[in-house]
């Protein structure tokens, strides 16, 4: 057993998965809702749906329902990354 093995089972999940029609903020393609939908774990854990800040926390987002999405898991540390570098320098 591990939590790992599925997405975040919240009433918001779900809100935000329909909501989103199952595809990723970030890139647009469709996610895979549970470990069991992909053939490999390794797949599930770059794929799997995660909660994303859309202004991120470095940047003063907040933690609460308007500024988040779901998105891949790989997409959203991508997207870290690159807004880190950006924040880092624009920060006054
Ligand atoms: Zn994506």
């Amino acid at each position: 057993m591990s939590q790992s093995y599925s997405p975040p089972d919240t009433a918001f999940f779900h809100q935000l998965w329909e909501a989103q029609s199952g595809c990723c903020a970030l890139c647009g393609r469709p996610m895979p809702r549970s470990r069991f939908e992909v053939a490999h774990a390794t797949i599930w854990k770059k794929q799997r749906p995660t909660f994303d800040h859309i202004i991120p926390r470095a940047a003063g987002g907040p933690d609460m329902a308007d500024n988040l999405q779901l998105a891949h898991a790989i997409c959203n540390k991508r997207k870290g990354k690159s807004q880190a570098a950006s924040v880092g320098r624009d920060r006054t």
